[in-house]
């Protein structure tokens, strides 16, 4: 079992609906050092891709992709999510269902951050069904730029996210894959990869 799969079992909560909550590192505390572990196995699981620029989405990307970016000495990007519909003129804009939400956001980066040179390397916390992540790949393509991987923390393997994605081509690497959760046991299962 690698660190974050052990981290889980420690640490993780499994909510009825399918949700894990990993709050005390990632979604609400963030563990620095779990953090670190996480961005440096993503760049390990990269290193034949080039990239110049990180991509994720508000909120709990950030953190993953902020170390990210840092390993890499890039610059980092987060989409922003907002319910209304503004101006699309000066943003790349699309739309994601929110399976923890429940509900339809906006997703949109504003057009100065990404550029067509760009060499994308698109990160989040969770895979799950993968809105958010066909949502930042269509951003990325607006703007003319390309997608070099998908990386994540915790892919929900139960869900279709992943298979989309790889059965699209795209380079997903996740560093736990869940294969099935029980929320009456509190009891997870991870793919071993
Ligand atoms: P997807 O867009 O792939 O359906 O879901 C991924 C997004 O939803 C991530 O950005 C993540 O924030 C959230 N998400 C999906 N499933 C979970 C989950 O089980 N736990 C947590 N904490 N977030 C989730």
């Amino acid at each position: 079992m690698n660190f974050l799969e052990q981290k889980i079992l420690k640490d993780g909560v499994i909510k009825q609906g399918n949700v894990l909550k990993i709050d005390n590192f990632l979604n609400h505390q963030i563990d620095i050092n779990i953090i670190r572990q996480i961005a440096s196995e993503l760049k390990r699981r990269f290193h034949d891709v080039e990239v110049n620029k990180i991509l994720t989405i508000e909120a709990s990307g950030i953190a993953i992709a902020t170390m990210l970016g840092h390993l890499y000495d890039v610059p980092v990007v987060f989409a922003k999510k907002g319910q209304t519909a503004n101006s699309t003129d000066d943003k790349y804009m699309s739309q994601a269902y929110s399976f923890t939400h429940k509900r339809m956001n906006n997703v949109f980066v504003s057009k100065p951050y990404l550029q067509p040179t760009d060499k994308v390397l698109i990160v989040d916390d969770f895979l799950a069904d993968g809105q958010a992540a066909l949502a930042l790949i269509d951003i990325v393509h607006q703007a003319g730029a390309k997608v070099m991987g998908i990386g994540v923390a915790v892919e929900k393997g139960q869900q279709k996210g992943g298979r989309i994605l790889r059965n699209d081509g795209f380079h997903v690497e996740s560093i736990a894959i869940i294969e099935e959760m029980n929320y009456e046991e509190q009891s997870i299962r991870f793919l071993e990869q």
